[in-house]
């Protein structure tokens, strides 16, 4: 097609799995826990569904603002934390700007890097050409100091951090992470799409630093990926800028309404979180003792390393779904920590495929 960009033409869609499935643990989702609150909403704001949603989400901000203890003044809210992801390089990147980040991380910073023209500079655990160590080590935790040595050289206009990361579940201190903010002039973005499970958190921080962005969503931690909700916490300045450049409406009413619902209860998600951790460590324990390599993880999900060949399909065909990596994670596997008798499930047919493998 003649009148595409040169320089977006080999992406792919992204590609979502929608198949039949019996246990759904590849894309990280929490489990459905407002079902009743929800049956309780006031079906007053139908009345209402043929105005345009309040611009800025103003009620709902308030309601995050007293959940987390940060100023609605230093709030914006959007379609998942991908729409604040591609607020902050909307607002931040001019052609060729270099964004820093690791490899692997979440790939949607890849994608979105260069539809918005930047240059991706994905730190990975190989050497460097000159033969220096990589600030990622072969666990995937990271050195500092080697990252901000690397930030001074590349010298990008803003560094990305999932903490803790996707798909390796590692947390870096917040110390690390104070440290780098103190010596780097770029624009730090912590994605903390699962630090609900972990401790460390930036979001108090964010009047310390003047170049820090924090990025929240309600898909994972309060299993609400269906309502598409993000957030973006920074400075009331580089929220000023954002505000300048969002769409008006950018969140429709009814995610508005289902939001404010969920915040006001979020109470409830302190026990989700207990259980998670206590089925991750279950599982991380049986995968071992299968033999295979299991990464410490600090959020809702493990990533392992097994060289049966073709493992996910061999799970898909038994009805479970799974995510398996390409582009140098080969082998590599992600599992969403499921409920009890979703683990289980996984845990038998893992077993058998394993026992298949060695006869
Ligand atoms: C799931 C995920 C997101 C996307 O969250 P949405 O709010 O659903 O858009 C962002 N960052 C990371 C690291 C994720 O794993």
């Amino acid at each position: 097609m003649k009148w595409i960009r040169e320089d977006i033409r080999d992406l792919k869609a992204y590609q979502a799995n929608e198949g039949d499935y019996k246990v759904k643990l590849d894309a990280n989702e929490g489990e459905n826990l407002f079902v009743e609150i929800f049956k309780n909403i006031d079906a007053d704001f139908l009345k209402d569904l043929n105005r345009y949603p309040n611009s800025n989400s103003d009620l709902l901000r308030e309601e995050i603002s007293k959940f987390i203890d940060v100023d609605m003044e230093k709030i914006v809210v959007g379609n998942g934390s991908s729409e604040m992801i591609e607020l902050v390089m909307k607002a931040f990147i001019e052609n060729g700007d270099k964004i820093l980040s690791f490899v692997p991380t979440f790939g949607m910073y890849n994608v979105y890097s260069r539809i918005y023209k930047a240059e991706f500079v994905g730190i990975n655990g190989k050497a460097d050409d000159d033969g220096s160590s990589s600030p990622m080590r072969e666990d995937f935790s990271l050195d500092i100091d080697r990252l901000i040595e690397e930030a001074e050289r590349i010298n990008p206009k803003i560094i990305l951090v999932c903490n803790p990361n996707n798909p390796t579940g590692y947390l870096m201190a917040k110390a690390d992470i104070e440290k780098l903010l103190k010596n780097t002039e770029s624009l730090v973005v912590v994605d903390e799409a699962y630090i609900e499970f972990a401790e460390g958190s930036m979001i108090d921080e964010i009047d310390k630093y003047d170049n820090l962005i924090v990025l929240r969503t309600l898909s994972k931690a309060l299993g609400l990926a269906g309502i598409r909700l993000g957030y973006m916490l920074a400075n009331a300045e580089i929220i000023g800028w954002v505000n300048k450049i969002k769409s008006p409406y950018n969140l429709n009413s009814l995610t508005q309404v289902y939001a404010v619902e969920a915040i006001r209860n979020s109470e409830i998600i302190d026990d989700y979180i207990e259980r998670v951790k206590v089925e991750r460590d279950r599982l991380s324990e049986d995968l071992e003792k299968l033999g295979l390599k299991v990464y410490d993880s600090s959020t809702n999900f493990i990533l392992f390393y097994s060289e049966i060949r073709g493992l996910c399909e061999k799970l898909e065909e038994r009805g479970i779904l799974i995510r398996d990596f390409s582009g140098g994670l080969e082998n590599y596997y992600r599992l969403t920590v499921g409920d009890r008798d979703e683990n289980k499930i996984f845990m038998d047919a893992l077993k058998e495929i394993v026992k298949d493998e060695k006869s």
